[in-house]
């Protein structure tokens, strides 16, 4: 005897989208929800979906499909994903963008130069541009979801964590939430990430570890990790162990830089040998595992007249913060390029020869080395940075930092389907988000990776639940 068709644990991305489409499909569901609120992490994103051959890219004249988004996908990934569910994923993005669009999600056809503007921009490292981003962000995404799960009788029940699962007959038939038990035909899971879980962090992220205490996350509170119990409970295999998204960020910076603020566009990184290895503006796709291939840890480079041209009203990046930092000796600061050089232990031939190489280029609109320049132009930059020549010069430990999301979760097929350790599909699991694992991989394929595997897992889900 079951109290409902699908029961769904979280109601961030994964979990309202899988409830909105079980609903659509005809079942009754019920979703619970741990904090006051919907919206997890994906109410704080900017919602930033990559997908491919949608009517957004066909209204800017675009051709794509899923089948170059699939071998993107798995090219950046080393091929180390498994290619039948990156396929499913990539060939249900697109749709699902559609069906948000069919919600009332706006995203008007036209380029965005930044995660912030509504359109379309370039999401990480891909050739043709699949970064959408919605009016409103990720509280836009998940306004439309909520008020379509409402208009489709979804049972939502706040302020209820989940405590675990029911099993029956080697299936699983319900959950316990407040010391009840409920019970369903099918679960699904979508009660995102452990960034908020340092046990977890340390066994299934140890990444994380090597920031020490310039760590600082940006996930949700709810971001406890629980799927991982519920897998234990059940048997369920586990995926995408060690992986995750570690923005790099300077050790100043305690916010996601919407908060924090962003550093001078006339910097240069550089390595312990005092050289630039980088397009400074280079993608978080693959920006962190660059400073990693560095050792780690690398210098932000700029002088007095970029710390005085820093925008006002954020948090870290302003020029007072900078000036206090420098003040307690956490920010370098010298009077000259070969005193900075000292200071932080690098050649100061290479940096002088360095920070010259680069006054006599990206200043004058080229970067022959690293083509920042054509980065900045997709970023809409209309202005060339500044030379690096005004004393005092600083330098700002930077490194991958910032930790927005974890990828290990349960194992799932393409059908949402959670595997056992033998590779067999558990009755009645579902699991999609960061709880659900296999699609966020080695590398992050650039903004818009988790809420594209958010809300078409979970969409892909919610339909198989119902079924
Ligand atoms: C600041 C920020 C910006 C980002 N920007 C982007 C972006 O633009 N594009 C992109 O692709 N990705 C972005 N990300 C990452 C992305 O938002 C997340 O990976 C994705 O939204 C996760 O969706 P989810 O449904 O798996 O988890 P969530 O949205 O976190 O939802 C999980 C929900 O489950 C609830 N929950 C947890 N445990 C239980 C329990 N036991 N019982 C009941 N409920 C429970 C939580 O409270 C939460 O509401 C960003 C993340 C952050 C933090």
């Amino acid at each position: 005897m079951t109290d409902v068709d699908v029961i769904v644990i979280g109601g961030g991305g994964a979990g309202l989208s899988a409830a909105v489409s079980a609903a659509e499909s005809g079942a009754s569901v019920l979703l619970f929800e741990s904090e006051k609120e919907l919206g997890g992490s994906t109410q704080l994103s900017a919602g930033l979906f990559t997908a491919a051959g949608t009517s957004v890219q066909k209204g800017l004249g675009i051709e794509d499909s899923a089948e170059k988004f699939f071998q993107h996908y798995m090219d950046l990934n080393h091929w180390v994903l498994r290619p039948g569910l990156i396929a499913a994923f990539c060939r249900n993005a697109g749709p699902t963008l559609e069906w948000l669009i069919g919600l009332g999600v706006e995203i008007p056809a036209k380029v965005s130069s930044n995660a912030h503007m509504p359109g379309l921009c370039q999401a990480g490292v891909e050739d043709v541009w699949r970064g959408h981003v919605p009016k409103d962000q990720g509280y836009g995404l998940v306004q439309v979801l909520a008020k379509a799960a409402r208009a489709n009788k979804v049972d939502i029940v706040l302020n209820t964590r989940v405590q675990r699962l029911i099993e029956e007959d080697g299936r699983v038939a319900g959950v316990v939430a407040d010391d009840l038990e409920v019970r369903a035909n099918a679960v699904v899971v979508a009660s995102g990430g452990f960034a908020q879980n340092k046990a977890l962090l340390a066994k299934y992220y140890p990444a994380t570890l090597r920031a020490g205490d310039d760590l600082f996350v940006v996930a949700a509170e709810g971001s406890r990790g629980d799927h991982i119990g519920f897998g234990e409970q059940v048997g369920a295999a586990l995926a995408g162990d060690g992986w995750g998204l570690l923005m790099p960020t300077a050790y100043l910076q305690r916010m996601h830089h919407w908060q924090s603020g962003f550093p001078p566009k006339s910097r240069i990184y550089v390595n312990d040998r005092g050289r630039r290895f980088m397009d400074e503006d280079a993608s978080y796709a693959v920006s962190g595992g660059i400073i990693d291939a560095q050792g780690g840890t690398v210098w932000n480079v700029f002088d007095e007249r970029a710390r005085l041209a820093l925008g006002e009203g954020y948090a870290h990046w302003n020029a007072e913060v900078v000036a206090a930092e420098a003040e307690a000796g956490r920010t370098i600061r010298a009077g000259s390029l070969e005193e900075l050089a000292g200071k932080i232990g690098v050649p100061a031939a290479a940096l002088t020869a360095t920070v010259n190489r680069w006054n006599e280029q990206l200043p004058h609109g080229t970067d022959p080395d690293f083509l920042r320049h054509r980065t900045l132009a997709n970023k809409g930059s209309a202005e060339n940075p500044e030379p690096i020549g005004t004393a005092p010069f600083y330098a700002v430990r930077t490194l991958p930092a910032e930790l927005v999301c974890t990828h290990a979760g349960l194992e799932i097929d393409e059908h949402a389907a959670v595997r056992d350790e033998n590779g067999d599909v558990i009755g009645g699991l579902f699991a999609a988000g960061e709880a659900g694992a296999g699609v966020l991989g080695l590398r992050y394929v650039g903004g818009g990776n988790a809420v594209a595997n958010a809300l078409t897992m979970g969409r892909v889900a919610g339909r198989n639940a119902a079924r």
